[in-house]
């Protein structure tokens, strides 16, 4: 009885019909094309997405035991997931400067770099290092970076040449002294053996192995770092304010 209830209609294929078979998709890389600006080189372009906060709330708490004094404790930050970049206008913002030389140093080498430390809120720049002389760093303002160069971590100095000549090559600046010309900063009691480098803008400080081990640069590399000597929007100096060092998003 059930049988007799079935209705429906039957399907026929055609005499040379047959099934597709598909193929498997090929991986190819992206093309580079010389008017696409997310590129640099063979690499992503950098962004100040780059330099968001490294800062993580696994982390364990960090004590830090003073001579005489009682030990102080100190947690992470939520990182990048917590807050934002230092705001300018309402807009994250990091100096636009630390953007263009780190570009140029990844078209020039056409090899990446590696931002250790961008932007640091206060809680993650105390948990780095609590020491008083880290209290007043660039990288709360977002005017300060630290980086190596893939494949170039042995030869550092290379790669300051190459921010010195930066400024020998790209307009504005190329053929004003102020810019084109670094002096070296002699000083005791600087962290770094090499004596810095600066001009009007900015100031490269070379931290050998050993040297500058933050909990940021626990890697074995020796690394740049660039702080921001004078604004170029506004010509001013780039000094540390802790009310503009507060000044970032908050989720
Ligand atoms: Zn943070």
């Amino acid at each position: 009885m059930h049988q007799k209830k079935k209705s429906g209609e039957a399907i026929y294929r055609c005499k040379n019909e047959t099934y597709f078979t598909l193929e498997n998709p090929q991986s190819r890389p992206l093309p580079v094309y010389s008017w696409d600006h997310r590129f640099a080189g063979k690499y992503p372009r950098i962004t100040k997405e780059f330099f968001r906060c490294k800062g993580n709330p696994l982390n364990p708490i960090r004590e830090w035991k003073r001579e005489g004094k009682e030990t102080l404790y100190y947690r992470d930050c939520y990182g990048k997931g917590g807050h934002g970049l230092p705001l300018r206008e309402g807009k994250e913002f990091i100096y636009p400067c630390l953007v263009e030389i780190l570009n140029y140093i990844q078209e020039k080498t056409g090899h990446r770099v590696v931002i250790t430390t961008g932007h640091r809120c206060q809680e993650h720049n105390l948990y780095c290092d609590p020491t008083p002389s880290n209290w007043g760093s660039k990288h709360l303002l977002g005017a300060e970076c630290d980086f190596f160069v893939e494949t170039m971590e042995t030869n550092p100095q290379e790669i300051v040449d190459l921010i010195i000549s930066y400024y020998q090559q790209v307009p504005p600046f190329k053929g004003d002294t102020e810019y084109e010309i670094f002096k070296r900063y002699y000083r005791e009691g600087l962290n770094v053996a090499h004596p810095p480098w600066y001009n009007k803008e900015i100031f490269i400080k070379l931290y050998q192995e050993g040297e500058g081990r933050d909990l940021d640069n626990q890697h074995s590399h020796p690394y740049i770092g660039i702080q921001l000597r004078m604004d170029r929007e506004t010509g001013r100096p780039v000094v540390f304010n802790e009310k503009e060092a507060q000044k970032f998003r908050r989720y």
